[in-house]
């Protein structure tokens, strides 16, 4: 690999590893949940942690997996069961560069209620579209599964929900939201579960308006020229509340 590559991919690493942080930071993810981001130089793989909490993660417990989901260098450390999620989705949507997979509690609610489904209820919750679709594993692995998304074919089954959207709920268990940059991703998984605590209390109150799927698409728009705003202050808390070693 050149040297203007290898850097590339050492920044990449280093935003990778500042993302982790921050959705620990921001209570998107706990000890689990992870985040990749597309490989920048070999877009037949992507960059994922090793098997670990997000907010520990450094630069050198991030990996590189093909899009079978197998490490490049084989007989590394542990990785995540889950780790088909990002493969299956960076095969299918050449437009996703980066994939966030969280159990953030507010989404929970919406995965298993039948007939309520997440939808945007303000402005910075309008890159969730129309409604937001929940994928039902057990249409997949039967009444039995830990729930878990362990194998390549669940990993296609679960892309296949999530469609040409942003984000996709699974049922029982948490969430998984794509993006075009991994800053982009980072800020719809924030707001993903900021959108499910306001639609959740506005249902308590009564009727609730949600946005139209214009008002949707032209606040997503807005939003995207904002993202920047958001993340350098995510990050300066993170960095100020650092866990990682
Ligand atoms: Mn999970």
């Amino acid at each position: 690999m050149s040297d203007t590559a290898s850097e590339t991919v050492s920044s990449a690493i280093r935003e990778l590893v500042d993302a982790n942080h921050v959705l620990f930071d921001q209570g998107v993810v706990d000890g689990f949940g992870h985040v990749s981001q597309r490989h920048p130089v070999r877009p037949d793989q992507f960059l994922l942690a090793r098997s670990m909490a997000p907010a520990l993660v450094t630069a050198q417990d991030v990996l590189a997996f093909d899009l079978d989901a197998a490490p490049i260098e084989a007989g590394g450390p542990a990785v995540y069961l889950e780790r088909f999620i990002h493969s299956e989705i960076y095969r299918r949507r050449p437009d996703v560069v980066a994939v966030v997979h969280s159990h953030s509690p507010a989404v929970v609610p919406f995965s298993v209620v039948s007939g309520t489904r997440l939808r945007p209820v303000c402005h910075m919750c309008g890159f969730l579209g129309a409604e937001t679709p929940v994928f039902e594993i057990r249409d997949v692995a039967g009444p039995g599964s830990d729930l878990l998304i362990r194998d390549a074919r669940l990993g296609a089954a679960l892309a296949q929900s999530l469609g040409h959207g942003a984000a996709v709920l699974m049922r029982g268990h948490g969430s998984t939201v794509v993006g075009s940059t991994l800053r982009q991703a980072v800020f719809r998984a924030v707001y993903t579960e900021v959108g499910a605590r306001l639609q959740s209390e506005a249902m308590r109150l009564g009727p609730v308006t949600y946005l139209t799927e214009e008002e949707a698409e032209a606040t997503a728009k807005t939003n995207d020229g904002q993202i920047d705003r958001a993340w350098l202050l995510w990050l300066k808390a993170a960095r100020s509340r650092s866990m990682a070693g």
